[in-house]
């Protein structure tokens, strides 16, 4: 079988597929070990009840389902709350540092919408220490690796996936790998906007390979906004600030000086938040008498909170606001000691990129696109899609993360599920035969790849398209939409498509980037359009979704999630599909954990 991607879910998924006796082909677009997964910072959310022993999977699940605004597929809240504490003690086992409790248990610090503190990591770099581990062990089950190869279609046989066809980027030569079963694990979409956090490889190529081979996708209304990517300098705009530097105590200042964090407190966090800074920072020192400071509200509430006071005015020099942590000194003798420790790439990010010592000086942050809750939609406890034999997990995948996803929970995501589909595909491979490979489709799919290299008069620049469209995205799908400018961008969406079929490109195949990005321009345009349309037809705010038109949550909008399809004409067709009703124990337990 194959798994596409090496970030954790690939990774993940691969080990477990290997260690049902499967033979397994990894297949990722960079090195291995430079997969996205490796930026994490904060760390991965697992209900051990470490460092607050109140914590248990169900809190975990109710925190889950309040942050997703409910519309999150509950059985995948559920099985990832109960499952994700297991697959961290496993990457322990395995090897794994995580920073340490006195007792020399794993130390868990405070996330955004986790009621206590949740998130193992390892200071501000969990995402290496998970590659690192997993590709450790990987590479000892025997895991067959091809590196820096792009799949730029999937091949079906009979109603199910049958292989990918792919391209080395170093030589440009094609590969036809046949295949039982495919895992997609590609990651996020964040390169369909101008800004964002996300490294290149973040081009959707999941959910287009997905959708043109005929599986649904759904949510896709959902982006996460981060709230705090940096501003300045331009060349490092969107770059990530954690969260943790919120959960370490950091805060959040207008021009004025003014916590305005405090100015709007949503109903249904109001009980759970601390209504003074005092109370906040004993929060952040793990107080537990205390309630956590509105900063480590949801990731979508702290975003539009930032959006509304830089349009009001009063945003910082280069366009944000402030983020402060230099400030404990006020509380902590050794603060800027502590920082360092706490927080040592934040601190060289700021000290290299901005000129700025975080341990003296605020930093200048803003909303960053982060991260993409929908996806290709996947049966809760295989991962299998709506296409037999293909399955996703990780970030291309949806569901567990409804309308919005709390910091932390990818990672403990791409564990649980990354294992979960590696076992499924590795089933689904031992009880099915070889496909067999329609030549046609192959032969399809490289004339088409190899097209710019035909059009040279008059042919657009690709990098020119793809700037055209993460700029479109960011000004009328972007944090705050409306529909006449999401309308616009569909009538805009049709002139890109347009321009990205005359993409051309010279030179030759050998590490031609202008031609690496005229292949990412099909799935950046797909993901673009599900995206406008979802947005549409959810006609409500709900999470990372927000319209200005309809500003509030309709409980109307509370009982689908929205999908996409491929027709056979090609065309995107949107619709609805049911949430199954909630069971009356996991109800009864976000009832207990309200
Ligand atoms: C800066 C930053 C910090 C973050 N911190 C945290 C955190 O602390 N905690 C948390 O839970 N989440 C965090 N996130 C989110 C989290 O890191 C990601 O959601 C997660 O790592 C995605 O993992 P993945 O395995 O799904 O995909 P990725 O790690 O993105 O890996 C995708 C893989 O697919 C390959 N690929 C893609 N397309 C193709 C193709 N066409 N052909 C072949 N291979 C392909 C890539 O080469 C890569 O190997 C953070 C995100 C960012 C940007």
């Amino acid at each position: 079988m194959l798994v596409i991607g090496a970030g954790g879910a690939g990774l993940r998924a691969a080990i477990e597929a290997s260690a049902a006796g499967v033979r397994v082909g990894l297949l990722c677009k960079s090195l291995l070990g430079k997969a996205h997964t490796v930026m994490a910072e904060g760390g991965i959310a697992a209900a051990l009840a470490n460092t607050d022993d109140r914590d248990s999977w169900k809190v975990h699940f109710a925190d889950t389902m309040r942050g997703g605004q409910y519309v999150n597929n509950w059985r995948m809240a559920e099985l990832h709350a109960r499952e994700a504490p297991d697959r961290v003690r496993e990457l322990e086992a395995w090897g794994a540092v995580f920073d340490r409790t006195a007792d020399g248990r794993i130390l868990q610090r405070n996330f955004g919408g986790h009621k206590y503190p949740r998130l193992a990591h390892v200071g501000d770099r969990t995402g290496l220490e998970m590659i690192r581990t997993l590709q450790d062990h990987g590479i000892h089950r025997g895991l067959d690796i091809h590196m820096e190869l792009t799949v730029i279609t999937l091949l079906t046989d009979d109603g199910r996936v049958a292989g990918a066809v792919a391209y080395d980027r170093e030589r440009g030569r094609f590969r036809v790998f046949r295949a039982k079963a495919v895992v997609l694990a590609t990651g996020g979409i964040g390169r369909a906007y101008r800004i964002t956090s996300n490294s290149w490889e973040g081009t959707g190529d999941g959910h287009g390979l997905a959708y043109r081979a005929g599986a649904d996708l759904i949510d896709m209304e959902f982006v996460q906004f981060h709230p705090t990517g940096m501003v300045w300098p331009p060349s490092v705009q969107g770059l990530l600030v954690t969260e943790g530097v919120r959960g370490e105590g950091g805060v959040l200042r207008n021009s004025e000086g003014r916590r305005f964090m405090f100015d709007d407190i949503p109903e249904n966090y109001r009980s759970q938040t601390a209504d003074n800074p005092e109370e906040g920072w004993r929060y952040t020192q793990g107080d537990k008498n205390a309630r956590r400071p509105p900063e480590l509200l949801t990731r979508d509430h702290v975003a539009r909170c930032i959006v509304r006071e830089i349009k009001a005015g009063r945003g910082s020099p280069h366009g944000g606001v402030f983020l402060d942590i230099s400030w404990i000194k006020e509380k902590l003798p050794n603060a800027a000691e502590h920082i360092r420790k706490k927080l040592p790439s934040m601190y060289h990010q700021f000290k290299e990129l901005a000129n700025i010592d975080i341990t003296t000086e605020a930093m200048e942050i803003g909303p960053t696109t982060h991260y993409v809750m929908g996806g290709v939609k996947v049966d809760s406890d295989s991962q299998m899609s709506t296409l037999p034999g293909l399955f996703a997990a990780g970030e291309c995948a949806a569901g567990i993360n409804g309308a919005n996803r709390l910091g932390g929970n990818s990672l403990s995501d791409l564990l649980v599920f990354g294992k979960r589909a590696g076992e499924y595909a590795a089933a689904f491979a031992a009880g099915n035969a070889l496909p067999g490979v329609d030549e046609r489709q192959v032969t399809a799919s490289i004339t088409r790849a190899l097209e710019p290299f035909e059009r040279q008069d008059g042919a657009e620049n690709p990098f020119r398209v793809q700037q055209d469209l993460q700029g479109m995205m960011q000004d009328l799908v972007g944090i705050v939409r409306r529909e006449e400018e999401m309308r616009e961008a569909l009538a805009r969406l049709g002139g890109l498509k347009a321009r990205a079929a005359r993409a051309g490109v010279t030179g030759h195949r050998e590490y031609n980037t202008g031609w690496h990005t005229a292949q990412d321009l099909d799935n950046l345009l797909t993901v673009s359009e599900a995206i406008t349309r979802s947005a549409l037809e959810r006609q409500e705010s709900r999470g990372g979704h927000f319209r200005e038109d309809y500003p509030q949550k309709d409980p109307a909008f509370a009982t689908f999630n929205v999908a996409v399809r491929r027709t056979h004409e090609g065309a995107m067709e949107v619709s609805r599909v049911p949430i199954p009703a909630l069971p009356p124990e996991l109800r009864l337990i976000i009832e207990e954990n309200a």
